[in-house]
């Protein structure tokens, strides 16, 4: 198993690379993103809660997260690995996500964070703001509180995997083409 968590801002370029990396290294692309888009297009119960913090630009509450990721894990058994795009996004969840893995004697391999400024990010954001739909791409104050959400709870994440050594920082600059041979160089060290 390879478990690879891509961490970074909203913007840096999670989905996609993991459009490339889940084909070359036959992992299983799991993004919390589309996962609540997905419950929010289909009006589920669990759409609406998570609709109710994301449109004001909050996380999702850790244990309805934690609960949608571990099902989808489930649902796919014969994997290769794991690609975990836009989780975990709090400590409390990578708390769950290793105790999770380690019921199955899993755990996460490696942790590759994509580097970028902000003012590059909120460009990127508001142009997939025109073709994505996403209301929360298309207000500059709403993508400004969520990367204010991102340095609160989710950049002390790095310490957490710097800590147990699993912590990787790629430049996100560049084509994409450029970007995926960075990261492939990263995981091309556990493959
Ligand atoms: P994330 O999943 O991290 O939120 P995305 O993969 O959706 O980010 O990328 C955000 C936006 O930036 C998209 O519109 C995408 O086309 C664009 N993008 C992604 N990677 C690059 C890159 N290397 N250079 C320029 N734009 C990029």
């Amino acid at each position: 198993m390879i478990n690879i968590v891509l961490f970074g801002k909203p913007g840096a370029g999670k989905g996609t690379q993991a459009e490339f990396l889940k084909t070359k290294y036959n992992l299983k692309h799991i993004s919390t993103g589309d996962l609540f888009r997905y419950h929010k297009s289909n009006n589920t119960e669990l759409g609406q809660l998570a609709q109710s913090y994301s449109d004001k630009g909050y996380l999702v509450p850790d244990d309805v997260t934690i609960k949608m990721l571990q099902d989808e894990v489930e649902r796919n058994p014969d994997t290769n690995g794991f690609l975990f795009d836009g989780f975990p996004r709090t400590i409390a969840q990578a708390e769950a996500l290793d105790a999770f893995l380690e019921s199955k004697s899993w755990s996460v391999t490696a942790t590759v964070a994509l580097e970028a400024n902000d003012e590059i990010l909120v460009a990127r954001l508001l142009e997939r703001g025109k073709t994505s739909g996403r209301a929360d791409d298309q207000d500059e104050a709403l993508i400004r509180k969520r990367y204010q959400e991102y340095n609160e709870k989710t950049a002390p994440l790095a310490d957490y995997y710097k800590q147990q050594q699993k912590f990787y920082e790629v430049d996100g600059i560049g084509s994409v083409e450029e970007v995926t041979e960075r990261l492939s160089l990263v995981i091309d060290k556990f493959n």
